[in-house]
C-alpha cells in the first residue's frame, strides 16, 4: 500500500514554499473554528502570526450537528480568511464538504481539510485526490486507524501524495471530554506509514483547560504538528468556544512548546 512504511521508508515531508511538515520542525495550525466576520479573522490572524504558528486554520464550511447552527460564512468567509492570511502571512487551511466545492476552496487555501464526520466521504476523498493542493485527513469519530489510514490510501492512489494526517479524538464510553484524544495512534502511524501526523488537542478534548496539557503530549508522543482552535472571546463564540484558547493562553502554549522542541 501506498502509504505504508515498506512501500517508502523515509518520511514524507510536505513542503509549503518555506514551510515543511513532516521534517524536523513542528508546524502549529491555529486560529478559530469558524471565520465569523472580517474583523474576528483579521484580529486572530494577527495573534496567531504573533505566537509563532505558521498556519491559520478557519472553517468556512462547517460540518455542524444540528441544522440550525451556524453553518458558516461560505466563500464570503473564505475571502475574510484569505485576506487575513495574506495580511498576516500565514498559510492557510480550511475545510471541505463537498466535492462540488473543491476546487472554490482550494483557490483561497493552502491545505484542503477533510474534517472527522467526512473521513470516509470516498467520492470527496477522490475529488480532493485531484487536487494539487495537501490535504488534511481528520480521523473519522469512530474510525479504526486501518479505516483512517486506508482514507488516506483513497486520496493517495487518487495521485496525490501530499497527505496529512490528524488525530482528534474517536467517541468512547468517556463523556467527561468531549472525544477520547488517541495519543497512541501517532507512534502507530509513524510506524505504520511514512505520512504526517498532527493532534487536535482541541476537539480532541472539547475543554480549553485540556488543550496545552495535550498539545505538550502529543509532541512528546512524536507528532510533527498541532491544529488548535483560538478565539479573542470565546464565551462569545459562533461554534467551539469552550475549547478555543484565548490569545493570551494560545501565547503561552507557544512559549512553552518552543522550550519543549528546543529539548526533543
Ligand atoms: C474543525 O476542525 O472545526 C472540525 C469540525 O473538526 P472535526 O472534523 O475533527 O470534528
Ligand atoms: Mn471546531
Amino acid at each position: 500500500k501506498l502509504a505504508s512504511r515498506e512501500f517508502q521508508a523515509e518520511d514524507t515531508v510536505i513542503c509549503i514554499g518555506d514551510v515543511t511538515i513532516g521534517g524536523r520542525e513542528l508546524q502549529v495550525m491555529a486560529g478559530p473554528c469558524a471565520v465569523e466576520s472580517r474583523e474576528q479573522a483579521l484580529e486572530i490572524a494577527k495573534i496567531v502570526k504573533k505566537g509563532g504558528a505558521r498556519i491559520m486554520r478557519g472553517g468556512a464550511y462547517k460540518p455542524r450537528t444540528s441544522p440550525y447552527s451556524f453553518q458558516g460564512l461560505e466563500e464570503k468567509g473564505l475571502e475574510y480568511l484569505a485576506e487575513a492570511g495574506r495580511a498576516a502571512g500565514l498559510l492557510l487551511v480550511s475545510e471541505v464538504m463537498d466535492t462540488r466545492s473543491v476546487d472554490l476552496i482550494a483557490n483561497y487555501v493552502d491545505i484542503l481539510q477533510i474534517g472527522a464526520r467526512n473521513m470516509q466521504n470516498f467520492a470527496l476523498l477522490r475529488e480532493v485526490a485531484k487536487s494539487n493542493k495537501p490535504v488534511l485527513l481528520k480521523r473519522g469519530l469512530s474510525a479504526t486507524i486501518e479505516e483512517w489510514i486506508m482514507a488516506a490510501e483513497y486520496i493517495l492512489a487518487g495521485g496525490n501524495s501530499q497527505v496529512i494526517l490528524c488525530e482528534r479524538g474517536i467517541r468512547t464510553f468517556e463523556t467527561f471530554t468531549r472525544n477520547t484524544l488517541d495519543l497512541s495512534a501517532v507512534p502507530v502511524i509513524k510506524q505504520l506509514t511514512h505520512l504526517p501526523v498532527i493532534v487536535d488537542p482541541s476537539h480532541g478534548t472539547g475543554r480549553w483547560e485540556l488543550v496545552n496539557p495535550m498539545a505538550k503530549a502529543a509532541i512528546a508522543a512524536g507528532a510533527d504538528g498541532l491544529i488548535i482552535e483560538v478565539h479573542p472571546q470565546p464565551s462569545e463564540a459562533l461554534s467551539d468556544g469552550p475549547q478555543s484558547l484565548k490569545p493570551e493562553r494560545y501565547m503561552q502554549l507557544m512559549k512553552e512548546l518552543e522550550q519543549i522542541a528546543l529539548c526533543v
